[in-house]
């Protein structure tokens, strides 16, 4: 397994394309631009902490392949007590980072290309599955981050990938040849790219007869010729070239670090294509690992509220009204709200079964609850914790300010609360509170893993309508309706 250390230097020999703000950046010093510093030390977290005693149980597994002890992100979960193990490591680490830390995106893509590759290869006598798992062995001896990319750009979504005027708005094979394939196309949303060594590239629905071109599942380094990587904006990401205060979480910033990753004709040999035409499949391939990543979110933003629901309790002490009952009524809901998504995200765990393949796979209905819980509720919960702070996270001054010798003195002296507690001390968790509860970290808790609506897709498919129609037509006493 790698170290934390070993990790970031390991991304320095990457030889990536990165724009951030219209600016080619160098690869070598990358991981020390203000902007994706933190998110490098959020993803470091889930090396460093599998290296720690404490925390090698949660963080740690067996490699069904090769019986050797490997980074529990880059295993394939054999039983219902891994998945439940990953719940409980996710919420661990939000609870240490108070935001993203992006492994968990490859992690379920390893694990959904594992259980597909062996049922296409089931279907159609191809060798798929065996190909991935001399893949899956090399990312697990070298402990690998990896990019799930999954969300094409998709252009107009009344149109289906081959009726857009541009044919490159959903990623597809564009030649096929004796060595592999070229690929064209763009993934948005790409949660820790930048600072992953690979990316595995999935279809972003299920695709149809005439589509494909489109069902295409491959893994590249993130640093192929012919990637480029442009890092999108979050709110308030320009206090990241401040001082540390203003930023809210300094040491790991605020969500994953997104961006928009362009292929722009990259080759990828057969060995590393996992799908490649095979429509019938390609929606089970979404499903899978759009359900693990659903399954995750209770847990992850859980682990978040936790931080959030401290810093709205700090808020309440530092400013003497800790005690009131208005508070700690508020407080208890949203501890409430909390549990409730992280009670999702084990209960579809505890559901899970085992794939064809021999992998385990979470309930699918109980997965989209969780995450669709956690469009609504971390806005409740989020709406407290500003009730809770304040008005102040909204209008209080800078850390400039605050260092100023000539005003200083005065934001010292008036935006204390209580008087045993430094100003400097209210003013940071205020700003966490601030930047917690902001627009980036909201929008993500409603769009990331997919939006609302496409839990409700999965509602039509899975949760039984018609066998619901039945339960009340036989209670009511429809005649022709009886068992
Ligand atoms: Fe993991 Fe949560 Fe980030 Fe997704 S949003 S990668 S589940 S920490
Ligand atoms: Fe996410």
């Amino acid at each position: 397994m790698k170290t934390a250390q070993q990790y970031k230097d390991s991304l320095r020999e990457r030889n990536v394309r990165v724009y951030i703000k219209g600016e080619l950046q160098d690869p070598k010093t990358l991981i020390d631009h203000p902007f994706v510093k933190g998110h490098v030390a959020s993803a470091a977290m889930t090396y460093a902490l599998a290296n720690s005693k404490d925390y090698e149980g949660l963080c740690t597994a067996t490699s069904h392949l090769t019986g050797h002890k490997i980074n529990r992100f880059t295993h394939i979960h054999q039983s219902v007590d891994d998945l439940l193990i990953k719940i409980k490591m996710l919420r661990m680490i939000s609870q240490k980072t108070g935001t993203c830390y992006q492994r968990c995106v490859g992690f379920d893509a390893l694990n959904a290309t594992y259980s597909v590759t062996y049922e296409i290869d089931q279907k159609y006598g191809t060798d798929y599955h065996g190909r991935f798992k001399k893949f899956l062995t090399y990312v697990q001896d070298n402990d690998l981050m990896l990019a799930g990319a999954m969300t094409d750009v998709k252009g107009d979504r009344s149109l289906r990938p081959g009726q857009q005027k541009d044919p490159d708005l959903f990623v597809h094979v564009v030649e096929k040849r004796d060595d592999g394939v070229v690929i064209r196309g763009c993934k948005a949303h790409m949660t820790g790219m930048v600072n992953s060594h690979e990316m595995l590239i999935m279809p972003t629905m299920g695709m149809k007869p005439g589509e494909e071109e489109y069902a295409i599942c491959c893994a590249l380094p993130t640093d192929a010729p012919g990637v480029t990587h442009i890092f999108g904006r979050q709110t308030n990401d320009d206090r990241k070239c401040g001082g540390d205060i203003d930023q809210g979480n300094a040491q790991f910033g605020i969500v994953g670090g997104e961006c928009l990753t362009v292929l722009d004709n990259v080759f990828v040999p057969w060995e590393r294509v996992f799908m490649c035409g095979e429509i019938e499949l390609s929606g089970m391939l979404v499903d899978r690992f759009a359900c693990y990543h659903r399954s995750n979110y209770g847990a992850c933003k859980g682990g978040v509220s936790d931080v959030v629901i401290g810093a709205a309790a700090l808020m309440a002490d530092y400013s003497g009204y800790g005690k009131a009952s208005h508070i700690k009524d508020k407080l208890n809901e949203m501890i409430h709200m909390n549990e409730t998504i992280y009670a999702c995200s084990l209960a579809c765990s505890c559901q899970g079964t085992c794939t064809a393949a021999g992998s385990y796979y979470v309930d699918p209905l109980l997965a989209n609850v969780c995450k669709h819980n956690v469009t609504k509720i971390i806005y409740d919960i989020d709406r407290l914790a500003q009730d809770i702070a304040g008005g102040i996270i909204a209008t209080m001054p800078s850390e400039e300010d605050l260092r100023n010798p000539e005003i200083g003195g005065y934001v010292e002296k008036y935006l204390r609360g209580v008087e045993s507690i430094p100003t400097e001390d209210r003013m940071r968790v205020a700003r966490l509170v601030e930047n917690m509860t902001g627009g980036t970290a909201l929008a993500e808790s409603m769009h990331g893993a997919g939006s609302p609506q496409a839990q409700k897709v999965m509602y039509a498919k899975l949760s039984g309508l018609e066998e619901k129609k039945k339960f009340a037509a036989r209670i009511a006493g429809i005649r022709g309706s009886e068992e």
